[in-house]
């Protein structure tokens, strides 16, 4: 395709001139050249509500299997280890909860847990797991949430927002001054370099089974562009634990997380290309 070729449209955060990134099963990705927010192109005109529509019917057939397996535990063990080491065991809320097994390790060790989640089959799930209605049907745009959060958790959840930063200003006013934010998601920056790579080795259709694209994959950069946009200003970004699975997947997973973590010491904590990321911050 010739340069002057690529589609090119508007960033829908900052307006900036987003190009077209790449394709993968059949969506089209796009780019901003400003604050590298990535995209889905093929969802500009879709409104908030068939967002919301999609997960309370989809959500559940097409994502709950990896939470009811088990092998998300070890993740939800680490974050909350993480979490305690920062902050004394409060008041919880954690966006896109699913199947609410993290809520779950937080009920167990004492925390005052609550959550929101879309899809109506992952809070009917939750609903008995956790013996009562801690968590709201609906989005973070219509929780009714009363008082103030010590911790608020997005785990793999923002990159499935319909937008992202109206679910970070909103969490923002739910946090106490003080609390804490800890979001995890895919590192979108290595996702797509390795697709892009792969595209050019004709090695695509292997590839594109491992890497992960939601509506707005995340990248470092954006992700740190955002939260100081919404105040918060001292940042700590890094690679993540990896998550579960098979025994051969697992001893990958674990391979390139010791070669991302080196690279992230060495660089003085500049260069995050592990899978999936971890960011903590604190509202001021
Ligand atoms: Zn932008």
């Amino acid at each position: 395709m010739d340069r002057a070729d690529i589609p090119k449209k508007r960033c829908p955060y900052c307006n900036s001139e987003a190009k077209l990134d790449f394709a993968i099963w059949g969506r089209p990705y796009f780019r901003c050249g400003s604050c590298d927010l990535m995209y889905r192109g093929d969802l500009q005109v879709e409104l908030k509500r068939d967002l919301f529509r999609h997960f309370e019917r989809e959500y559940f057939s097409e994502y709950a299997h990896d939470q009811l397996s088990g092998s998300r535990n070890q993740i939800y063990t680490h974050i909350l280890d993480v979490i305690e080491k920062e902050t004394a065991v409060g008041r919880i809320l954690d966006v896109g909860c699913g199947c609410g097994f993290f809520l779950k390790e937080a009920k167990d060790r004492g925390w005052n847990m609550e959550g929101v989640e879309p899809s109506k089959e992952s809070v009917d799930y939750a609903t008995i797991l956790l013996g009562g209605n801690f968590v709201h049907a609906g989005t973070l745009q219509d929780f009714p949430a009363l008082g103030e959060f010590d911790v608020v958790t997005l785990i793999d959840a923002l990159g499935f927002s319909s937008t992202p930063w109206s679910d970070i200003e909103r969490i923002r006013t739910l946090l106490k001054p003080g609390g804490l934010l800890f979001i995890r998601c895919s590192n979108s920056f290595l996702h797509a370099f390795l697709f892009k790579i792969s595209i050019r080795l004709m090695m695509d259709s292997f590839v594109s089974e491992l890497v992960v694209f939601h509506k707005y994959p995340l990248t470092p950069r954006f992700i740190l562009r955002l939260l100081r946009d919404y105040g918060f200003s001292n940042v700590n970004i890094r690679n993540a634990k990896p998550s579960g699975g098979g025994l051969p997947l697992r001893f990958l997973k674990s391979a390139i997380s010791i070669i991302a973590n080196s690279l992230y010491y060495l660089s003085r904590r500049r260069i995050i290309i592990g899978p999936s990321l971890e960011v903590m911050e604190r509202k001021p």
